[in-house]
């Protein structure tokens, strides 16, 4: 344990500086269909342990997987997603080791024909954009859940949930295109994105439907050659990667520097120490004895339906960044907040067509409601304020009808009881109440008080209008009609 802490101390800034981390991801994506990849059972999470089971999950003799359709569309939708090839013909394959999760001995996979291969994904990461590769994406099943803790025996004995057995996964393997971990860290972001809007997964890294392992060496700058890689497990949020990449480059850097060498093995990501250890040396793919799965006809898909899954798509988050900037007038920065979800930028897009600016629209929702939502623990789809009431208040502020200062109390009001604008306005009197004979008087009071003021004003200086205003508001106690106020005092003034 001290050895891993001094081997990361020694580094110093200068010497970290003259390497580069060469890091490549691979992702395991639970698919969010109903039943399992090769059986009927329910795929349900959070079911009592060993109840979605059957001869076929549990690895009996003599049974016969049956592939799940739907798993193959599903897998087909990210892959399309991430700009993938989505091959003719594939082939599962048994990957060949013994483990008490695994109960049949092997775990059905893809190995030499993947459903899909060289894809890539945009990140984005300090302004600068970057296609990152995908090598491929196949599918699996998953192996069942070891439980440690919770019962009567757990000191001495470990429990096995067979639920999670066969469920369907797709792994997708990265190129080795990532040289920081914050660029790791932007490439699990964006690929988790783009799984949660393409309906594929839950992407829920907590309950296992996420999970992550990361492939990372070291080289000197400018060098075209290949570090010893290791490969890095149990990282379970997006946090862990970033932390155990850089606790891992920094070790490789400190144990060639120290003139040390670096093992290929796996290596285990301990977050509460906050360091790694060795958990075995890496298997090669020839520890396994990959052969094709006897049990399966290999996988065709025909170009027809490749494409009728291509037309399911919807449209990705990039291109509808892009799309609200041009569409909308929003900033990009703007634009990348509101599509963080889909359900996000269906609202947005909900509140615009309803008669709001999208600018409007934009800072209500970046400011109000998604600090309302936030605080009372609520996603959007359960807003108590539907997109067409939020118009209606926009349009209420736009229109002059309220100040924005009331619009803000209106909002309030609006989230805690699901009432529309126009009536809490209307039954609590919070129109603008002044009437134009109390403006005109407060703004000839103002004028008459401020005549250096009018004489810059009509000299050319355009920027001391805001001034009256302001006056003329703050005599009216901030309950006159804007739009008005300005009105009557560009007549005055001309
Ligand atoms: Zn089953």
């Amino acid at each position: 344990m001290t050895k891993n802490a001094s081997e990361v101390a020694s580094v110093s800034l200068e010497v970290l500086a003259k390497y580069e981390a060469v890091i490549g991801l691979e992702v395991h994506v639970q698919l969010l269909t109903k039943t399992k990849i090769f059986c009927g059972c329910s795929t349900r999470f959070g079911d009592p342990p060993n109840t979605n089971v059957c001869p076929v999950c549990l690895g009996l003799p003599g049974t016969l997987p049956v592939l799940n359709k739907r798993a193959v569309e599903m897998a087909m939708r990210a892959a399309l997603a991430l700009n993938c090839t989505v091959g003719e013909r594939s082939r599962f394959a048994r990957k060949n080791y013994f483990y008490p999760d695994l109960p049949k001995g092997y775990q059905i996979s893809q190995y030499e024909l993947p459903l899909a291969t060289q894809g890539w994904l945009e990140i984005e990461h300090a302004g600068e954009k970057k296609r990152v590769g995908i090598t491929r994406l196949h599918l699996e099943e998953d192996a069942a859940k070891n439980l440690h803790e919770g019962f009567a025996e757990s000191t001495t004995k470990a429990y096995i949930d067979y639920n999670r057995c066969g469920t369907p996964l797709i792994e997708i393997v990265s190129e080795p295109d990532m040289r920081t971990p914050e660029e790791a860290y932007a490439y699990l972001t964006t690929l988790r994105q783009i799984m949660l809007y393409t309906r594929v997964s839950d992407c829920n890294m907590e309950e296992g439907s996420l999970r992550c392992d990361a492939n990372v060496s070291v080289r000197t700058k400018g060098s075209k050659e290949f570090g010893t890689k290791v490969e890095v497990k149990n990282l379970n949020s997006f946090r862990y990667l970033q932390k155990a990449l850089e606790y891992e480059i920094e070790r490789h850097i400190g144990v060639i520097e120290s003139g040390g060498k670096i093992y290929q093995e796996t290596r285990l990501w301990h977050q509460a120490e906050g360091f790694t250890v060795p958990m075995r040396s890496k298997e090669k793919a020839h520890d396994y004895r990959y052969f094709p799965e006897p049990d399966l006809l290999p996988v065709h898909v025909s170009a027809a339906w490749r494409e009728e899954v291509r037309r399911t798509l919807p449209e990705l988050p990039a291109a509808k960044r892009a799309r609200f900037v041009a569409q909308y007038g929003i900033t990009p920065y703007d634009a990348g907040v509101l599509t963080d979800s889909q359900d996000l930028s269906d609202y947005f897009e909900a509140v615009a067509k309803a008669g709001a600016t999208g600018k409007s629209a934009a800072n209500w929702m970046q400011t109000e409601l998604l600090r309302r939502l936030n605080d009372s623990g609520k996603e959007i789809g359960a807003s108590p304020v539907s997109p067409s009431a939020l118009a209606e208040l926009i349009q209420l502020v736009e229109s002059s009808q309220i100040t924005g200062a009331v619009a803000k109390k209106v909002f309030a009001t609006m989230f805690e009881t699901g009432r529309g604008a126009k009536e809490i306005v209307a039954t609590e009197g919070l129109g603008a109440k002044v009437s134009e004979d109390a403006i005109e008087q407060a703004a000839r009071a103002v004028i008459a008080k401020n005549p250096e003021n009018v004489a810059k004003y009509k000299s050319g200086n355009e920027g001391v209008f805001k001034f009256f205003v302001g006056q003329v508001m703050k005599a009216t106690r901030g309950q006159a009609n804007p739009q008005a106020v300005n009105d009557i005092l560009k007549k005055l003034l001309s």
